[in-house]
């Protein structure tokens, strides 16, 4: 096994790095940039129209929905006198998701990593305006929104009411994935919510009582104490890291005479867990984990969940089995909210698995509404699709063929339009464009028609990937959008996006462009994993430092970095509080 822990110096240069280019929400606290207006919404149905002053142009409406990383992530960014902007999420706080396996074992608690979302936009500059409600419908055909608030039915008014449009942001991220697996809503936790968070520590206490009764035999005690993670992705494996500690330095102490009755299973459907980072670290995830007595079973599918067992099936023999539980957390993946698959029916993407917007985030179908972060996905535009109009337009002199020269002179555009092409140039190492226009012998030619040229550009496509469910995505997402609705007359007039190959002009925008920044695998024990920019591999303790410095930088406010820090701190004091509250 190769443990690479990359020197400190090295490190700390890099993160310095990370830090400079990620500081995603550090402004959000930072003052002075949006000013929060209690007073009612003119743009909602059966209220007056949005301005009482009529020489004064209407501003466009737009709703954004969600809080989450990208919802909040275009209202820190977005210039909110220039709209009229309306806030709908049922959830009236921001959630540091990374954060949320830190508050299943009290190692931070629920409130240090949520900022309440009118503190964020009471400092903007403009008006927003917030309201605690879900979207239930999106009326396409109307460009309206139906909401409906939550908030206890003991309270007079209705809370139902519509909103009406110009642009609508859809930022409400995605639901768990349970892949119609029997009894997994009804027996498994979920880690998704804050909510859920603080439902897993009350459960993991639970267990842990109920295990030490007077009445109860060993094996009951076992079954009580097997925790199940279903899931070896970076949460599951989170969390199972993190019940480890809980149990190693806190719990064992407080119920010793069970202590040997504990067991934490990872069940993993592919051949590793982590398989989504570099294969160094999973391979020393599974060793740790392999040492600190986390049993990972991989290649297993979860067939069936009930109160008592979890039954699974063996991919590579087929065998069935079932394994008694006490307690099982849910961490598979994310699917489509209802209220999106309706919203796609309606646009004609139906058949799709997944909202697709075009490369600015434009929801294909759809001139005024935009879908940012987990509910959405690029559908980047194939360069094969467009070939033989780009072939037309680089044909300068219309001879029906094509030299190196009259390529190079639209390749700045076809870069920024299909990000593919030099991706796939990189990852051959063409550093010369005339490499392409070799002949299936190798030889070099002058020019090549439009076979030639479709032959030479055919692999490219095969370069585009999907993006990750991420924050970072969401939230560079939320970003790109509000600096392009900050510009939008500006870039309307001048426009500063790439050629239009079919058709004529520019693009109004520059494209959304994905800076991958890296990732942590926090292991357990004071350690960590991460991949960082440039295939670096770092792995071990110092990487836990890095975790702990990234992610207090990264906190979304100086009250909650404040929170984060003081909760660690009282860890490594006093232990977690293992109190059932
Ligand atoms: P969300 O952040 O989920 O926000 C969705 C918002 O929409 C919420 O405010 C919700 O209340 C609101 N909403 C829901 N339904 C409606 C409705 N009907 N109407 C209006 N509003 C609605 N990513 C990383 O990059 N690094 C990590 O370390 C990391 N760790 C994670 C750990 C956990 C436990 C989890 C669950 C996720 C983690 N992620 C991480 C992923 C990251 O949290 C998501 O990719 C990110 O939250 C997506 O942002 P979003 O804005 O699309 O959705
Ligand atoms: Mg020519």
């Amino acid at each position: 096994m190769t443990i690479h822990v990359v020197n400190v110096k090295a490190l700390v240069v890099k993160e310095l790095s990370i830090l400079l280019s990620l500081t995603v929400y550090d402004n959000c606290s930072g003052g002075g940039l949006l000013s929060y207006s209690e007073s009612q919404s003119e743009s909602i149905t059966g209220s007056p129209a949005s301005n009482t002053n009529s020489d004064v142009p209407a501003k466009k409406k737009v709703i954004v929905l969600g809080t989450g990383w990208g919802g909040t992530s275009f209202l820190k960014d977005l210039d909110a006198s220039l709209y009229d902007v309306q806030v709908v999420s049922p959830c009236n706080y921001f959630a540091f998701t990374p954060l949320l396996p830190s508050v299943t074992c009290g190692t931070v608690e629920a409130r240090s990593i949520v900022e309440p979302v009118r503190n964020m936009v009471k400092k903007r500059k403009g008006d927003i305006k917030f309201w605690e409600a879900e979207c239930l419908k999106i009326d396409h055909a109307n460009k309206t929104v139906l909401c409906r608030s939550n908030i206890g039915n003991n309270l007079v008014g209705s809370g139902e009411f519509s909103l009406e449009y110009d642009y609508l942001v859809v930022a409400i991220g995605a639901q768990v994935n349970t892949f119609n697996t029997p009894g997994v809503k009804e027996h498994c936790h979920f880690l998704k919510e804050v909510e859920d968070a603080q439902k897993i520590r009350r459960a993991v206490i639970d267990c842990f009582e109920k295990a030490v009764l007077p009445s109860l035999s060993d094996e009951e005690r076992r079954t009580n104490l097997h925790f199940v993670v279903v899931g070896g992705g970076p949460t599951g494996v989170e969390f199972a890291a993190e019940l480890h500690d809980h149990f190693q330095e806190d719990l064992v102490n407080l119920y010793p005479s069970v202590k040997d009755f504990v067991n934490i299973t990872v069940i993993q459907s592919g051949d590793h867990i982590l398989n989504t980072f570099d294969e160094r670290i999973s391979l020393f995830a599974e060793e740790k984990f392999g040492r600190d007595g986390i049993k990972v079973q991989t290649g297993r599918r979860v067939i069936s969940v009930d109160d008592k067992n979890i039954t699974m099936k063996a991919k590579s023999t087929g065998e069935i089995y079932s394994v008694p539980h006490g307690l099982v957390i849910w961490s598979t993946g994310i699917a489509t909210r209802p209220v999106v698959r309706d919203f796609m029916e309606q646009i004609g993407q139906g058949k799709r698995h997944v909202l697709a917007t075009n490369e600015w985030l434009r929801v294909k179908g759809c001139e005024s509404v935009y879908a940012i972060g987990d509910c959405s996905s690029i559908d980047q535009q194939k360069i094969m699709d467009d070939i033989s109009a780009i072939f037309e337009a680089a044909d300068k002199d219309k001879s029906g063929t094509l030299t190196v020269a009259e390529l190079k002179d639209v390749l700045d555009d076809i870069i920024v339009r299909y990000p593919q092409f030099e991706l796939y140039l990189k990852s051959k190492h063409i550093l010369d464009l005339s490499t392409l226009w070799k002949d299936s012998e190798g030889n070099y030619r002058e020019e090549i028609d439009i076979e030639g040229f479709k032959m030479a550009l055919s692999h490219m496509d095969s370069q585009m990937k999907s993006l990750p469910a991420t924050a970072q995505v969401a939230s560079q997402q939320g970003e790109y959008l509000a600096r392009c609705f900050n510009r939008m007359h500006q870039c309307e007039e001048h426009p500063e996006g790439p050629r239009r190959f079919k058709g004529s002009g520019r693009h109004t925008f520059l494209p959304f462009r994905y800076k991958h920044f890296g990732q942590f695998a926090p292991l357990g024990g004071e350690q960590a994993a991460a991949e960082l920019p440039g295939d670096w591999v770092a792995m071990g303790h110092s990487t836990q430092w890095l975790w702990y410095s990234v992610y207090a930088s990264k906190q979304v406010s100086w009250r909650t970095r404040m929170l984060v820090i003081s909760d660690w701190t009282r860890r490594f004091i006093f232990g977690r509080d293992s109190s059932r509250i």
